[in-house]
């Protein structure tokens, strides 16, 4: 027989499985690449399944925006799926425990093999294992990749081969270990052909179920215009593209748009991080005028990076203070400390630029880092509540929760935290009022009961006549000050 002459092809060959988790995108997926490459030596295809994780879901409110910011963006992923694959290729969804639901779709589809990317949350990593395991049982392994950040776990280690625990000296080995071979996005495209077409029939068991389906309800997604899906993603760095070079002086100053707004698409990986990264790098080699705002952003970046690898190489900071003598400060609990909390959480602190943010995440989902801060420092320092009752609200009501990022912000603000600010750092909230919404403009955006204030009063109204609809200050911050440093006593020695 000639060599050239092809083999008939066996009447089944056994398909991979996709699973996809926080990577919601085609293009430039590590996982995704891998499957199709492998399916492709083997003249075999790829399913592509993700799982609503009744796991997590059991823990959400019916009406939860990230949600329907998932359900909206597996629409654009069927839709990209479909496009990429001359509409063959259709996305499985599934609703159940992925423990029990994955294992049991690669029995039902004799899959050889399951895909999936990283995920480094602790409790993915117990679910991943179990998932393996149950897999092996079944013949089909488990094989998981780097894709959500440029360097993870253990890949950037100080010289000593420990992972490292300040920024600068992390981002310094982070921007020298960057070349071009952790950029280059994965050529997904080149390998449309094996996308399996899975039988109408399995289409219908497993198509995309309403949000009542899953037991949720419609949120506001759509009248406060959040973008979803990569099809948003992309919208929003065409927008951010050409201001990137502001976002230095601007990131600052919630009034102003600054900020990139894909921190969402980052969680759902309904952006690829490498292209961010490269569009960053793009524009620092360009004139030196536009170089600063593309450096700062791209540092934001490697905190996301430098975050990520803290809780992979950290876990017990997802629970406990990093720095173990944190744990030793008496935060207030009992009734007046849950009054102040509800006071907090329902942007009625008596503090303009704190119930302004707070509003902002209340009524979007969304908060600007600099209020992030402000708020996450009025908890723990002026209101002398644990920054685990923050970091927990946060968990539940922003869309862009991501617990790397959330649990390093709100240790970051309680100066427990791996490259924290001192906690003798004590964040003046009517400083940074008059500091970064210098005009009241945010404020009044939320507070409309302060609009008539002049731009000088609105930082303290508590007593103008035309405030007297605004709650007094619930702690006065002087004292709250003084306060504080004595908690943190405890800690003084080993600072
Ligand atoms: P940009 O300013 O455009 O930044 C680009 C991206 O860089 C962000 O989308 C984000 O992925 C990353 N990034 C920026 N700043 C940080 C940072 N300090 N740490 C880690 N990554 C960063 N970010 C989250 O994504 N999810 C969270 O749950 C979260 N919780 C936070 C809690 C506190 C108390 C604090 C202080 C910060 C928190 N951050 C969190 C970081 C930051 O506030 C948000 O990433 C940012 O405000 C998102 O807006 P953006 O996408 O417009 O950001």
């Amino acid at each position: 027989m000639n060599n050239k002459t092809k083999l008939p092809l066996p009447p089944h060959l056994p398909g991979n499985l996709m699973w996809f988790r926080r990577d919601l995108r085609v293009t430039d997926n590590a996982a995704l690449h891998a499957a199709l490459k492998n399916a492709a030596t083997r003249r075999a295809q790829v399913y592509c399944v993700f799982v609503f994780d009744t796991d997590i879901l059991a823990a959400l409110p019916m009406a939860d925006r990230r949600v329907e910011f998932i359900r909206e963006s597996l629409i654009d992923l069927g839709a990209q799926l479909a496009q990429h694959s001359n509409d063959s290729a259709r996305l499985l969804v599934l609703h159940g425990k992925a423990e029990d639901e994955i294992p049991r779709l690669a029995l039902e589809l004799g899959a050889a093999a399951v895909y999936a990317n990283h995920d480094d949350e602790p409790h993915a990593i117990r679910r991943d294992a179990f998932v393996s395991e149950a897999l092996r049982a079944v013949g089909a392994p488990l094989h998981t990749f780097k894709d959500h950040v440029i360097f993870e776990r253990q890949e950037v280690l100080t010289q000593t081969g420990k992972p490292y625990t300040v920024f600068t000296p992390y981002k310094n080995a982070w921007l020298k270990k960057l070349v071009s071979f952790y950029l280059k996005p994965y050529p997904t495209e080149k390998y449309a052909s094996h996308f399996a077409a899975p039988s109408p029939a399995l289409c219908g068991v497993y198509g995309l179920p309403s949000l009542e389906a899953i037991g949720f309800q419609k949120t506001d997604l759509a009248q406060l215009g959040v973008q979803t899906g990569s099809a948003g993603a992309q919208k929003l760095v065409t927008n951010f593209v050409p201001r990137m070079h502001h976002y230095r002086e601007a990131r600052d100053f919630p009034a102003v748009k600054g900020p990139s707004y894909l921190s969402a698409h980052l969680r759902f990986g309904t952006v690829s991080i490498r292209q961010l990264v490269g569009l960053a790098l793009a524009q620092r080699s360009q004139a030196n005028a536009q170089s600063a705002g593309a450096d700062t952003w791209l540092s934001e970046l490697i905190w996301r990076d430098f975050y990520h690898q803290i809780m992979a190489n950290f876990p017990h900071a997802m629970e406990r203070s990093f720095r173990s003598e944190y744990d030793r400060i008496k935060w207030d609990e009992g009734d007046e400390a849950q009054a102040l909390f509800a006071a907090w959480c329902g942007a009625c602190t008596g503090y303009p630029l704190v119930d302004a943010a707070m509003r902002q995440l209340n009524q979007t989902g969304y908060m600007h880092n600099r209020l992030r801060m402000v708020v996450a420092s009025f908890l723990c320092k002026d209101l002398g509540l644990d920054w685990r009752w923050g970091e927990r609200y946060f968990a539940h009501t922003l869309i862009d929760f991501d617990l790397a990022a959330n649990n390093g912000g709100w240790q970051w603000a309680a100066s427990s935290g791996c490259d924290a600010q001192p906690y003798f750092r004590i964040f003046n909230p009517t400083t940074q009022s008059e500091r970064f919404d210098p005009k009241g403009k945010f404020i009044r955006r939320y507070l409309p009961e302060l609009a008539s204030l002049g731009d000088q009063e609105i930082h303290q109204p508590h007593g103008l006549a035309s405030a007297k609809n605004y709650p007094a200050p619930v702690v006065d911050h002087a004292q709250a000050r003084a306060k504080t440093l004595e908690r943190y006593a405890v800690v003084k020695n080993s600072v």
